[in-house]
This record gives C-alpha cells, structure tokens and sequence, in this order.
C-alpha cells in the first residue's frame, strides 16, 4: 500500500484534500502545490480513473505543473489542481458539482478552480454557486472571461514567430511551412493567424472532417495523422495530444523547431535532451501555452481588461528567448531550464 509520500510526483505539496460526499456520490482530490506566489489556481478535471493511485499521481503531477506554469507566466498565483473520480458512465449531476463547489469553498481561497478536461462553461457556473474561488465563468459584457482558446492560440502564434526569429532569423512567417497537429481551437487561432502572414500549412486531426474544414479556411493542405510528426516542415505545431514527444517520434522529426500548445508534450524528461541533441529548438509548452491562463488570471484577480491580457500574453516571447539564452549558456535543454526557473520563482530550488 502506498503512503501519499510515496508518490514519485509528490513534491511537498503544500495540501492534498480528499473529499468524500455520500448524498452527491462526489469523490474528489484537490491538491496545491505551492501557495509562494499567491492562491493555488488551476483546472478541475471530470474523469473516470481505472485506480484511486492514478487519480492520486494525475492531481501531484498537474498542480505541481501549476506552479510551474503560473510562476513562469508571471503570475501573482501558485499552483493547485483538483480531480473529480467520475464512474465509468462519467456521471455528472448538479449536486456533484455543488458539493465540489462546498469543497473548494471550505479550503477559504487556498485554491481557485477553474474548468479543465471534462468541466464545462456551464459546470462552472454551477460550481459558482457554491463558492467564490473560482474562474473560467463566462465572460460579462466588457469584462474578461470565457473561453480561454483564443488567448492561448495568440500566445502559442508570439511563440511560434520568437522561435522562427531565434532559429532560422526571419522576422515573419511568410513563405515558410509550418506542420500542425490538430484543428482544434488553439490550432485553428494558430493557422488563421499564420496563414494571414502567408506561411503554407498542413494540419492533421483524427477528425479529419475538422482538418479539412481549417485546411480550407486557410488555403492549407490536409495531412494523415500519423504522418504530421516526421513531415518535412520550418516548424512542427503539436497542438492536439501530450506525451507526443518520444525517442522514436523524436527520431523521425524532419524540422528545426517545436513549439506549440498541446500541455505535457515531452514524454519523458530525457526526451527534452534528445531534441536538443538533435539540433531542434523546442519551445517549452507551458511556457508558450500561457495565453489561457493569464485571461483566466486577470478575470478572477480582476486587474485588468481584454488589452492588458493581450499585453501580458505579449511577454511570451521574452520569456521564451530568456530560456533560450539559458539553454545554449548552461547546456541543459529549455525544457529543464524552464522547471529551473519556475522552480527558483517559487522557492524550491
Ligand atoms: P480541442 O479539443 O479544441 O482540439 C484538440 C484537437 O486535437 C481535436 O480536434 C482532436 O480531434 C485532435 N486530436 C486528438 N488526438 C489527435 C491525434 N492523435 N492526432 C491529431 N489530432 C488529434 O483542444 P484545444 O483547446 O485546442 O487544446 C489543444 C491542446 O492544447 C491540448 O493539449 C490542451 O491541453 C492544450 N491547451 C489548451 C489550452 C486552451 O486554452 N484551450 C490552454 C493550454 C493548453
């Protein structure tokens, strides 16, 4: 049997809550990671965990990834992540979601849940009910809010084109050929913004009726799915799938950059050296992904408007070049030099 220690993701987290309520059938973890730079804020995830251990690991691994990700967006917010244990029919009923929404409440804005895998707008309005540490609600009018796709597609398109500036020296994306995977809503933001300044596309989607759609929209071509990661390219886009990112995809890789949205793309932490190894310059996903997280950020601490999240979206390439800079100088690849950066902003170097 294991002990909460035991865990290799665990990482002195700061609280690991489980909650239990009978009437609702609600199970779920919430876990904060660090509180340094403020509240615990990140994503509630809906999902049915074959074992209680699995969900354990998944809520250590992403509100540590929390903490990573706001330091790194500079944000006045620490990291927390929450899971709720879905039966094998994902059942979701209102009174769930109230009892979640109790839950958080109760923990008095040691952390702030917004929607994650499985959580709906409408979720979250449900949830909000119950408590006030929340966010991702949708946006009232003249307010920040909702949807946190397009925030984070503008921040992956900065991204991208700091990358292309770093890697091949060109200012624009004109001309050049850029590989995406997946058409959902950051790859689509990402296509349409590319496209508007010339650069040939390919996407491919298991859905292949939505590639088409984008391909169509952005004059680009349609590529089978299983051939997107070793297609020849300036720029490989992963903006589907995580853990994408392996020795034999790494292998096959026929392009000098990556960076794109897609969370948690490495596989495994040796495959950040054995992109670098290869010459490729890899963009770290969530440091590039931010875009979402600080709308979500401004609208709950309500310090800003639609043209300072633009703002703050704008510093990703800053931040993106400063790993940059810190990889060629130490060596170690960006991925490993981004967790070291996060890791000093929140105290635990
Ligand atoms: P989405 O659901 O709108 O799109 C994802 C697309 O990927 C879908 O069209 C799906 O069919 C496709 N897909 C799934 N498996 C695939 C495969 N094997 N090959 C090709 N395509 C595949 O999701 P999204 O909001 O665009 O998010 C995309 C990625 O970015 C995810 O990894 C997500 O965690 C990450 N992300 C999103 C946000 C956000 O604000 N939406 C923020 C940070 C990170």
């Amino acid at each position: 049997m294991h002990s909460l220690w035991d865990f290799s993701d665990f990482d002195d987290h700061e609280l690991v809550h489980f909650v239990t309520d009978r009437e609702s059938g609600l199970r779920a973890i919430v876990a904060v990671h660090s509180t340094t730079l403020g509240p615990g804020a990140g994503g509630v995830r809906f999902w049915h965990y074959s074992a209680t251990g699995d969900a354990v690991a998944d809520v250590l691994r992403l509100s540590r990834g929390m903490s990573f990700k706001n330091a790194m967006a500079g944000l006045p917010l620490g990291g927390g992540k929450a899971v709720i244990l879905a039966d094998e029919q994902r059942t979701k009923t209102p009174e769930m979601l109230a009892a979640y929404g109790r839950a958080v409440e109760s923990l008095g804005g040691r952390y702030v849940t917004a929607e994650d895998v499985g959580i709906n707008v409408a979720d979250m309005v449900e949830i909000a009910r119950q408590t006030r540490f929340v966010a991702g609600l949708p946006a009232a009018e003249g307010s920040v809010g909702g949807d946190p796709g397009p925030h984070t597609s503008y921040g992956v398109y900065l991204g991208v084109r700091a990358a292309v500036r770093r890697k091949l020296g060109k200012d624009s994306l004109a001309g050049l050929h850029i590989a995406i995977q997946g058409a959902g809503s950051v790859a689509g933001g990402l296509a349409r913004r590319a496209a508007a300044d010339r650069a040939r596309i390919s996407v491919a989607d298991i859905d292949r009726e939505r590639a088409e759609r984008l391909a169509r929209e952005v004059g680009g071509t349609v590529v089978d799915p299983s051939e997107i990661m070793a297609l020849e390219a300036d720029l490989l886009s992963p903006n589907a799938l995580g853990a994408i990112l392996t020795q034999e995809s790494i292998e096959a890789l026929n392009v000098p950059i990556v960076a794109g949205g897609a969370n948690n793309q490495l596989a495994t932490p040796a495959d950040g050296d054995r992109i670098r190894d290869r010459g490729i310059l890899y963009a770290p996903d969530y440091v590039i992904n931010a875009g979402g997280i600080i709308n979500v950020a401004t609208e709950y601490l309500r310090d800003g408007d639609g043209e300072l999240v633009s703002r703050r979206i704008e510093g990703i390439p800053e931040r993106l070049d400063r790993i940059w800079d810190e990889s060629e100088s130490s060596g170690l690849n960006p991925a490993a030099v981004a967790d070291a950066m996060a890791r000093r902003l929140i105290g635990r170097s």
